[in-house]
């Protein structure tokens, strides 16, 4: 088994789309960031890495790179999963959470969970996502951005999960 702890912000720009676990969420400003910004998956890309000892996302996709300008976050995801299984490993389990003042997030959790899951390898109930907002508290309170934190559990070799 291995362990991994992923942790990731991006601040709020206007004009740019609000892109969480892969789905499009309506909102008055988006997230700023070189790809899309997706702070969730990048969080989870993170624990990820850090449960196979890789690293972090910076290390493996520069935001220098200009061939990673715009890219979509769940093909960083895909890139980032191959590795694991490359070195062995399969996702038993993630749990994450998204701390957002706005938008609502709650009704778009089930959507990320089915767009993120496969991509895992996982059933959508081995990946719970949370939102919570931080009671106006600090920079996310202030509606400057937005945080994700990602645990995931991974185990040797391939197949599913007892
Ligand atoms: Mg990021």
């Amino acid at each position: 088994m291995r362990i991994g702890i992923g942790y990731d912000v991006h601040p709020f720009q206007q004009g740019r789309p609000l892109i969480l676990g892969g789905v499009s969420i309506p909102s008055p400003v988006g997230l700023l960031g070189h790809s899309d910004a997706d702070v969730l998956t990048h969080a989870i890309m993170d624990a990820l890495l850090g449960a196979v000892g890789r690293g972090d996302i910076g290390r493996l996709f520069p935001d220098t790179d200009p061939a990673l300008a715009g890219i979509r976050s769940l093909t960083l995801l895909e890139k980032v999963m191959a590795e694991v299984k490359a070195l062995g490993f399969v996702p038993v389990n993630v749990d994450t959470v998204i701390m957002a003042q706005f938008p609502k997030l709650a009704p778009y959790t089930a959507a990320m969970q089915e767009r993120l899951a496969p991509i895992l390898g996982l059933e959508p109930d081995r990946l719970n996502i949370k939102a919570t907002t931080t009671e106006g508290l600090g920079f996310i309170g202030r509606g400057e951005g937005i945080a994700a934190q990602a645990v995931v559990l991974l185990k040797a070799g391939s197949g599913h999960s007892p």
